[in-house]
């Protein structure tokens, strides 16, 4: 019998550069986003929109200490072709989804930029943490070409943390593959501290700027290769690199008829008689999976 191939997919990898004071994140997903994809019936510009905010929203939310902490990345515009684009990640569990105006989408062409997909739009990034830590977010403009430069940004201004983020996504036979690379300098070594300035141009973080920043495309989405390998390949020279496996990445989606009982719930009784179904029911489904629940309310 032979044993099944080691898959190098759906896995999170945090390392560190102890000399350059650097922490950094590797990520690869591909069953979970197939999953998160197979909910929904989405063009291939939207799946690949969808895939690379689901690769930043895990390297984003693995940054956090507590397994009961939240990311949420919320892509928003006025007028936008994109109306709404939400990813969280919560102890390794991701979702996502996309609001899109289909018929304006239409007119837009194979490879949309960003701009195209958004216009005016502003990119949302929320800390969920548990107990009295609370809740903190920032929000940027999303000016630059991709959401990862937008996340780039929301560090650097929001953290005055210099950060390098780099993000691939593609299709193959097998079905979809994103990966992503993030990593960023702590000046003092140490981590959450407020900051007044972030400095671009401190040596070690321009060294490992470059080594990070020659990442390929092609590294980030190949499934024969390990994130180990990949960083490796990127940091081999330096003195040391740790390396530690990060939480296991499934889909999870929290809805539950309870929680949708409840919000219906709050609508005064003539909304509920417009919502019903002729069977007496009201059915909402899940904008992140799909899933359907009749509400007796
Ligand atoms: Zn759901």
């Amino acid at each position: 019998m032979t044993k099944p191939a080691e898959t190098y997919s759906d896995r999170l990898l945090h390392f560190t550069l102890p000399f350059r004071d650097a922490r950094g994140r590797a990520v690869r997903i591909d069953g979970v986003v197939d999953e998160i994809l197979s909910a929904h019936d989405y063009p291939p510009a939207i799946t690949h929109l969808l895939a690379e905010a689901l690769v930043l929203a895990t390297l984003l939310g693995s940054l956090l200490k507590h397994d009961a902490g939240q990311l949420t990345m919320q892509a928003q515009t006025e007028a936008g072709v994109v109306k709404l684009l939400v990813c969280d990640y919560r102890a390794g569990e991701l979702r996502g989804y996309v609001d899109f105006d289909h018929e304006r989408f239409g007119e837009l062409g194979a490879n949309p930029s960003l701009a195209a997909l958004f216009g005016k739009g502003y990119l949302a990034i929320t800390f969920d943490l548990p107990g009295e830590n609370g809740r903190y977010q920032g929000i940027v403009p999303l000016e630059g070409e991709t959401l990862a430069a937008a996340c780039e940004a929301y560090f650097l201004q929001s953290e005055q943390l210099p950060t390098l983020i780099r993000v691939g996504a593609r299709h193959d036979a097998k079905g979809c593959i994103a990966g992503g690379l993030l990593i960023q300098h702590l000046p003092d070594g140490e981590e959450g501290r407020e900051r007044l300035h972030a400095r671009l141009d401190h040596p070690e973080w321009e060294h490992v700027a470059i080594l990070a920043g020659s990442t390929r495309h092609d590294e980030l989405v190949d499934r024969e290769l390990s994130l180990e390998a990949l960083v490796w390949r990127l940091f081999h020279e330096e003195d040391e690199v740790r390396v530690e496996p990060g939480a296991h990445l499934v889909r999870g989606c929290r809805c539950s008829a309870e929680h949708y009982t409840d919000v219906i719930g709050r609508f005064p009784e003539d909304e509920r008689a417009h919502m019903r179904d002729s069977d007496g029911m009201i059915r909402v489904d899940c904008a992140f999976c799909s899933k359907i629940f009749p509400i007796l309310a």
